[in-house]
């Protein structure tokens, strides 16, 4: 038999499938990556064609095994990694999907929610799923196709259906519908799964009226989902794991205390809390991590809606941005922001806030304040969400918070990093490989398949690139913290305002 000299990972993202081939050192060996369309039927729905995301992701498989010349006998083994909480229902006997997909994004159940709420379910949702009751989970869109598309809830009901979360849609597809599988770090993100006793809850699928004949069957992150022929030989699928907790991983958080911040369009941090199931009460949701083997751990997890999102805007919007990484030059142009203070609440405030109603707000501007302050203040605002974050985590997991491993597109600014190490008196790790996601897709899968031996074995491939270290006093930090505190209650009252 031909040595096995890569694992593959499927990264299946909310505006992109990637594939990335990796070898036994976590380097990047084969990657290529393909956009698919966003399909906006009305302001605020946002759907996806289930086909178009196989076939993209069928694609850049093929690709990236081609680049390379890797043959399917070369590969120990397939680890998936997806945009979480995406819901498609397709046909058990056809595999054809009876509608689009909804995408996490859209907002088309939020009345649904509201009822629900009213209803009462929410204390008892957040204690069973980890999950604060919101649109963006599966169960409300799941319950959405059922009850709107023609036929489908007496199909369901004679076992018709099939439903899945984006990665058990590749894998249906992927074994010929073979397998209906999910894993737990998906399944806790459906607000249909108990993350507790590790099953689906009865009285929740019999709120929304799913039959329990619809779901997937639910597995550890590291396991053998089955085989593909898809590729020219048959290579062993041996990991899933929803994009977050897949990073987590890759960032070899594997112990509770670890901590990863991802700084992309959005920013999630996420903290491994061990066999402790943290409930929130600042709005943190409780969800379930990777793991390998043996009881499953758990994660808290704090999500800012608009991270370089607002870089973003800088650019395209206001256009005082050619590029993004232009943001650093200006920030570094100054000393300070001038006593500008940017909340960019253009989608409302996330934990620990939850106000939908938030928009953005700028403060403290003084004739002085130039181009340069001004997006040093949008730069910095990355930082004190993330800090917002982390106090809220450090104050309700107990857990001590010493160092902050960094991924995603905006960890590349020095400046933000510096600025966020500084804020928080925190030591940042930035890794070599900022594949995190993919990385830890692969590793699950690897693990699996005896690719690689353990932990300890994944640990010495993580390399730091660079390292960011506290460097102001108590006094400026304090000062920093408590006008960033200022602004917020101001875009805070701007919501409550009649
Ligand atoms: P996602 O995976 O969420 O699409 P990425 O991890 O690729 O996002 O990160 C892209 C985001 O990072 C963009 O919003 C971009 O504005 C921001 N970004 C990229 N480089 C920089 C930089 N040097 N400084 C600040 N923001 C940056």
């Amino acid at each position: 038999m031909k040595e096995k000299n890569y694992v593959i990972a499927m990264d299946q993202g909310t505006t992109s499938s990637r594939c990335i081939l990796f070898d036994r050192q976590g380097k990047v060996c084969s990657v290529v990556q393909k956009e698919f369309p966003q399909i906006y039927p009305q302001p605020g729905w946002v759907e996806h064609n289930p086909m178009e995301i196989l076939s993209t992701q069928m694609g850049v498989t093929m690709e990236a095994m081609q680049k390379i010349d890797a043959r399917p006998d070369e590969i120990a083994a397939i680890g998936i990694t997806n945009q979480r909480e995406t819901t498609v229902v397709w046909d058990a006997a056809t595999g054809a999907p009876i509608c689009n997909a909804i995408v996490w994004q859209c907002r088309r159940t939020a009345d649904r929610i509201e009822r629900l709420r009213r209803d009462g379910w929410a204390e008892t949702i957040q204690r069973r799923t980890g999950l604060i009751p919101d649109a963006y989970f599966s169960a409300s869109k799941l319950a959405w196709i059922l009850d709107n598309i023609p036929g489908a809830r007496k199909r369901a009901e004679r076992g018709e259906l099939r439903f899945g979360t984006v990665d058990s849609w590749l894998i249906w597809n992927l074994t010929g519908g073979k397998v209906h599988a999910t894993d737990y770090t998906n399944a806790s993100r459906t607000m249909l799964f108990d993350i507790h006793q590790l099953c689906w809850d009865q009285e929740i699928l019999d709120y929304f009226h799913i039959p329990h004949s619809i779901l997937p069957q639910v597995c550890p992150s590291s396991h053998r989902y089955g085989t593909t022929e898809k590729f020219g030989g048959s290579i062993p699928i041996t990991a899933s794991a929803g994009d977050q907790q897949a990073a987590l991983f890759g960032q070899c958080g594997f112990d509770p205390g670890d901590v990863k911040s991802t700084y992309g369009t959005g920013g999630f941090l996420l903290m491994n809390t061990g066999s402790d199931a943290v409930q929130s009460t600042k709005g943190l949701l409780t969800t379930i991590a990777a793991s390998v083997g043996g009881p499953v751990s758990y994660a808290v997890e704090g999500s800012i809606f608009v991270a370089g999102a607002a870089i973003q805007w800088l650019r395209d919007e206001l256009r005082l941005l050619r590029d993004a990484p232009q943001s650093e030059r200006y920030c570094t142009a100054v000393e300070d922001a001038h006593g500008v203070y940017v909340v960019p609440a253009f989608a409302g405030l996330g934990a620990p806030y939850w106000e939908p109603y938030a928009r953005g707000t700028i403060l403290g501007l003084t004739r002085g304040v130039s181009k340069e302050h001004f997006v040093r203040a949008v730069v910095e605002s990355l930082a004190y969400q993330t800090n917002d974050l982390l106090l809220a985590m450090k104050e309700e997991s107990g857990l001590p918070i010493t160092s902050l491993k960094v991924d995603g597109g905006a960890s590349a600014n020095n400046f933000l990093m510096q600025f966020q190490a500084d804020l928080s008196n925190i030591r940042l790790e930035r890794p070599q490989c900022i594949e995190t996601t993919a990385l830890g897709a692969a590793y699950l899968a690897g693990l699996s398949a005896g690719y690689w031996k353990d932990l300890d074995e994944i640990r010495a491939n993580w390399g730091r690139e660079r390292e960011f270290l506290p460097s102001i006093s108590e006094a400026k930090r304090d000062a920093l913290i408590k006008g960033w505190n200022r602004a917020v209650r101001c875009a805070l009252a701007w919501a409550r305002e009649d």
